[in-house]
Parts: structure tokens; C-alpha cells; sequence
């Protein structure tokens, strides 16, 4: 029985902030040992974005030991650009390359050089031998045509080189369950990480859900109403969900789990003192 994979996301500071302002979460989050630590690409104009997420996960690497995983979308950057940035990931150690597409924005206009994340794969893959990962979707991407094609475009990504999958957020495990059951029959065995958000504030599950399309079974509804207005109640119902969420993946033979941190080490922290035993670390 193999054990599951235990990784964690942070996001780097706003632009005006301190990047010390994130060191201290970095420490606690690093002492828990994750499988690797994944860092969304900063916002930022031309390739700062990308400067910001290299320097990040270069100290998750130096400083904590811990393997960083750079998130690069592509859809607003010129192949130049994207160049550039692989070249600094690369000058800094970082082998391991999240390729998305990145979110449509009317602030980040598009420039055309890539459409897709399996176009990403294909630049990366003729600039250096990096380990690429692939987002996927269990609740199908909302901008896909159907979930077939959804699937489809998957497997396009796996085909071109990501050997490792982590899934968007969900909040239903069944939704996960029969999408590892669609991958298998198309023929995708990579592993597939499950994305879990620990919902500890009201304020963030509506963003949340708007960007991403999540659905949001009865349980978590009706525990969202009970707790929302309560800050303490809905940080430990927030917890106690994702870790029954994890309990679950765990018992079915998930092949890992892809915790959303937000950047709240304390929550990571409870969060995988409840898992540990369960998860074989
Ligand atoms: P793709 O795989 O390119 O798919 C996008 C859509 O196009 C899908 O509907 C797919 O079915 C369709 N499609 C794919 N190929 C084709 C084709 N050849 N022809 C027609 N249709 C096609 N965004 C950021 O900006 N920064 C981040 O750090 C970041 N981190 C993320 C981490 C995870 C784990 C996840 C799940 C998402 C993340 N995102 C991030 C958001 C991501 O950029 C968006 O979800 C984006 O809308 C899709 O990215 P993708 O790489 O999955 O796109």
C-alpha cells in the first residue's frame, strides 16, 4: 500500500509587502514536513510575478529543505518571457514546474504566444529537464465545452509530459472519485492529488466558490450557516470538514493530498496533527 502524497500551496505576499512577512509562515509550515510545498505565481506585470515565486520557492528549497513546485501560468506572457523565467527557475534549482494556463483577466490581457497549458508543457519541455505537474479539474474546468472534451484535453497534458496531477478544489469527494474513475479508463496514470481548502471563514468560501465552480454539498452548507458567524466555530468546523474529507480520500487510496494553506500554518498545522497517523507519516 503505497503512502499518499502530502503537499501544501502557499502564494507569495502582495507586491507591497515584505517577503520576510511570509518567512515565519514558511518555518512553521516546512516543520510539518509536506512531500513539497507548491508556490502560486505572484501577481506582477512582465515576468515579476515570476521573479517573486523563483525567489520564494528558491528559500522553501535553501532555507527550509523542503522541494518547492513553481506554478507558472502562461496565457498573459510572451514565450520570451516565459524563457526568461525558466531560465531563473533553473539558475535557482527549481526542477519542478506546475504548467497552467493561467485565469482569463480583462488586467492581465492576453498575449497569444500560448492558448493552452499543454502548449506550456511542450515550450518548457524543449528548455530544460524539469518534473512537470498539470492542474485538473473534477468538477470539469468551467470554460470546457463537456467533460469528455475536458477529460480529452487531460490527457493531452499527461501524453505531452506531466507526470503528476493536482486537482482543483472540492468539497464533495464523490465528485473526486468518479473523475480518478473517468481518468483511469481514458488511460491517465499519473498520480492525481486531491485539492482540499480548509474553509475557516464565511468571507472566503463565497469567493472561493465563485472563481472556481465548486459545488457545495448539504453538510457543508448547512454547517456554514451554523458557523459562518462565529469566527472560532468556523475555523474548527472548517477543520474537522477538510479532515473528514482527508479521512475519506485516505480510506479509498488517494494518491495524495494537495492542501490549500492560504498561508495559515496554524490551520495546516491541526490539520495534519488529525492526519498524520492516517496518512502514514
Ligand atoms: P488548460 O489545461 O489549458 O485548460 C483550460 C481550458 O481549456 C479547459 O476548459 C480545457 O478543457 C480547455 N482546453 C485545453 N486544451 C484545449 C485544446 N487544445 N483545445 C480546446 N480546448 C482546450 N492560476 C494562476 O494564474 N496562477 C496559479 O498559480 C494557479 N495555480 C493553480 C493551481 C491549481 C492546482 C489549479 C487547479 C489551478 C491553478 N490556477 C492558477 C488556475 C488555472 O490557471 C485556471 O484554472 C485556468 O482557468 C486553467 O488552467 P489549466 O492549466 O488547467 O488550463
Amino acid at each position: 500500500m503505497n503512502k499518499p502524497i502530502y503537499s501544501f500551496e502557499v502564494f507569495p505576499p502582495k507586491p507591497d509587502a515584505p517577503v520576510e512577512s511570509v518567512s515565519r509562515c514558511f518555518a512553521a509550515l516546512a516543520a510539518l514536513k509536506p512531500d513539497f510545498i507548491s508556490v502560486t505565481y505572484g501577481a506582477g506585470g512582465g515576468t515579476a510575478g515570476g521573479r517573486l515565486t523563483c525567489e520564494l520557492a528558491a528559500r522553501l528549497k535553501e532555507e527550509f529543505g523542503i522541494r518547492p513546485v513553481a506554478h507558472l501560468p502562461c496565457i498573459s506572457y510572451t514565450k520570451e518571457e516565459i524563457a526568461a523565467v525558466l531560465k531563473d527557475f533553473a539558475a535557482h534549482g527549481i526542477q519542478d514546474i506546475l504548467a497552467l494556463r493561467g485565469d482569463k483577466s480583462p488586467d492581465r490581457p492576453e498575449k497569444h504566444d500560448f492558448h493552452y497549458a499543454s502548449e506550456l508543457i511542450d515550450f518548457i519541455r524543449t528548455k530544460g529537464d524539469f518534473s512537470l505537474y498539470a492542474a485538473c479539474y473534477p468538477e470539469v474546468h468551467p470554460e470546457a465545452h463537456s467533460p469528455e472534451d475536458d477529460l480529452r484535453h487531460l490527457k493531452e497534458k499527461v501524453d505531452k509530459g506531466a507526470g503528476h496531477l493536482i486537482s482543483q478544489l472540492f468539497f464533495d469527494n464523490d465528485h473526486f472519485y468518479r473523475f480518478r474513475e473517468r481518468c483511469a479508463a481514458a488511460g491517465i496514470a499519473v498520480p492525481i492529488e486531491a485539492g482540499i481548502m480548509p474553509v475557516v471563514n464565511a468571507a472566503q468560501i463565497q469567493r472561493m466558490v465563485s472563481l472556481c465552480g465548486a459545488s457545495l454539498p448539504r453538510k457543508f452548507t448547512v454547517m456554514m450557516q451554523r458557523f459562518g458567524h462565529s469566527p472560532e466555530a468556523m475555523r474548527d468546523a472548517g477543520i474537522a470538514y477538510a479532515v473528514d474529507q482527508i479521512v475519506d480520500l485516505a480510506a479509498n487510496g488517494v494518491d495524495g493530498i494537495h492542501l490549500y494553506t492560504m498561508n495559515n500554518p496554524l490551520v495546516a498545522q491541526r490539520i495534519t496533527e488529525s492526519v498524520s497517523g492516517i496518512l502514514g507519516r
